[in-house]
């Protein structure tokens, strides 16, 4: 369920410290420590998933209450008045660097398209 070599599960866990947002018994959601946006906030799921390429038919009910949560969680934060942008970096060449599923929800500042 949970991999004790792993930076989010520990995060998830309270075994290392990070500046949450918002937990539940699904669901943590803290600051990026490098934030690319004035909002920066990462969700993940408690469970161990290490990425949307390694996600099963099991885990639907689990990210689909990650994308959930970072709906409500953006709410709160009043992000959708001015659009928010919700990443989901998959692989090491699209930018995933921890390999435990994880949304980046980034708003404040305006977002261009293609992404980089
Ligand atoms: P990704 O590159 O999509 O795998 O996203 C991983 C994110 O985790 C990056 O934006 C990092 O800045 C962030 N990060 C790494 N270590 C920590 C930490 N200890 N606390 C909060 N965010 C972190
Ligand atoms: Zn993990």
């Amino acid at each position: 369920m949970s991999n004790d070599r792993c930076l989010f599960c520990r995060i998830a866990s309270g075994e290392i410290s990070s500046k949450k947002v918002y937990e539940d018994k699904d669901v943590v959601a803290f600051n990026d420590i490098n934030p690319q946006a004035p909002t920066h906030v990462l969700v993940v799921p408690r469970k161990h998933i290490a990425s949307l390429d390694d996600m099963t038919e099991a885990d639907v009910a689990t990210v689909g209450t990650v994308l959930l949560r970072a709906a409500d969680i953006a709410r709160d934060l009043k992000l959708p008045a001015e659009g928010y942008r919700v990443v989901v970096n998959t692989g090491e060449a699209a930018g995933q660097t921890v390999f435990h599923i994880h949304v980046h929800i980034l708003g404040g500042r305006n977002f261009g398209w293609p992404p980089g």
